[in-house]
């Protein structure tokens, strides 16, 4: 069992009970009415958390975005969330287009799919990296292209919002866990590319305190130096991608406590991108270059003790399922493999559990408004999550053979077993009958 350094223990007994872990130790007394699994030479481990996907998007493909009528939007979504539990993703926090009622739906079992932390929608400004419009001769298309846009969906542009904490009031009263804002270009941003920063630093500080006051923390896509400098000094709780970060806003992340959720996978897959010839001679090399920086980036951030946690940034149909290979990919970045395997389990649940090392959710000023969220674990991991111990829910994933250097997770059968509180949702070969009918 993978135990709280990130290394597989000597063979131990493991007690669950309505979905929760009993107890965990050496011979333990075995309840007569209890079913055993005898998982003798399996190993046993959390269930990963995803700090950062897409399950609302299943294609990069702009006209098969535009086309797809909303009802195929949500069903795929529907499918998304089943591939990445089976994967062995048994909580996501989504960085733009789930909203609260897919969260709701996962957490009252109405559609099988990992626990869900909602972000609703991804801020941006007009004509920045995220506004997800599509420009042309002769076209203006001002909707977002990424997320569909339907009645009541708050809006995801600060300039169509007004400014960026009336956008942030706006995702929050649709009922967000987490407000995702994007604080810097993108690699693949045509205009005018990724060390622009969209928003000046007092407006992302008027953004986080807005979402403070209704209890909720900000999670900011940054790349470069200036970029993560700019997000960490305005408060925000993790920095997406990070990539190119230096040594001071490392150093500032680590004394702040932030958490880096690199997402290495998307940038791999672009670098592959970039060799087929598809792309323009401009992204050809921002992907490249992007790519060559990734493990100097891990390498800073680790150097300065900031807690890094798994992001797959899984936003299309091949890739909701494979969301494991960045465990792999973190690796051979130059994380040790227990060091990988925290980031994709305990470090994320830390990440996403309510009030853990954050004052916001503690002490939500008066006047915040009840989604009936806060504290309640239903967009949060609750702190009882990512980790194997008494008292916290039995999520967890099954292996058959030790994952060594890691680079198994690459290969989507390697997960054998996955548990979702206690139930299970890919039954292990050795699982009783009883208990494999369950699934
Ligand atoms: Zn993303």
């Amino acid at each position: 069992m993978l135990d709280r350094t990130g290394r597989f223990s000597e063979p131990c007994d493991l007690a669950v009970r309505d979905g929760i872990v009993w107890a965990v130790g050496r011979a333990l007394p075995i309840d007569p009415e209890a079913i055993d699994v005898d998982a003798r030479g399996l190993f046993v481990m959390p269930g990963v958390v995803d700090c950062h996907a897409h399950l609302t998007q299943s294609t990069y493909d702009p006209f098969e975005l535009v086309t797809a009528p909303l009802s195929t939007r949500f069903l795929q979504t529907a499918e998304a969330l089943r591939a990445t539990l089976r994967a062995g993703v048994t909580w996501v926090r989504d960085a733009g287009g789930a909203d609260a009622g897919v969260r709701d739906a996962l957490a009252t079992g109405t559609v099988p799919g990992p626990r869900l932390g909602v972000s609703v929608v991804a801020l941006s400004r007009n004509g920045r990296h995220g506004d997800g419009a599509i420009l042309g001769p002769g076209l203006e298309s001002t909707q977002d292209v990424l997320g569909p846009v339907y009645p009541d969906r708050p809006a995801h542009s600060a300039s169509v919002a007004g400014d960026l904490p009336t956008a942030v009031r706006g995702v929050l009263r649709a009922g967000a866990d987490w407000v995702m804002i994007y604080a810097s270009g993108g690699v693949m941003s045509t205009r005018p590319g990724f060390t622009e920063l969209p928003f000046a630093p007092a407006e992302l500080a008027a953004a986080v305190a807005e979402a403070g006051r209704y209890g909720r923390p900000v999670m900011m896509h940054a790349l470069g130096a200036r970029a993560v400098e700019a997000a960490v000094a305005a408060g925000a709780r993790s920095i997406e991608h990070g990539i190119g970060l230096g040594e001071r806003a490392a150093a500032a992340m680590a004394a702040r406590g932030v958490t880096l959720v690199p997402t290495l996978s998307s940038y791999l897959d672009l670098a592959a991108l970039a060799r087929t010839g598809v792309l323009p001679g401009w992204a050809v090399e921002r992907a490249e270059s992007t790519a060559a920086a990734l493990t100097e980036t891990i390498a800073v951030a680790r150097a300065a003790g900031v807690r890094i946690a798994l992001g797959s940034d899984a936003r299309h149909r091949s890739r909701h399922g494979g969301n494991l290979a960045e465990i792999s990919h973190l690796r051979r970045a130059g994380l040790t493999p227990p060091e990988a395997l925290l980031a994709a389990t305990s470090n994320g649940a830390t990440l996403c559990s309510p009030g853990h090392g954050w004052p916001y959710a503690e002490s939500p000023a008066p006047d915040a408004p009840d989604h009936g969220v806060v504290g309640s674990g239903q967009g949060g991991t609750g702190g009882r999550r990512g980790r194997l111990a008494p008292g916290n829910v039995f999520d967890a994933i099954v292996l058959d053979t030790d994952p060594g250097d890691l680079s198994l997770f690459e290969r989507r059968d390697f997960v054998r077993g996955v548990f979702t509180a206690g139930r299970p949702v890919l039954a292990h070969p050795r699982l009783p009958p009883a208990l494999a009918r369950t699934c």
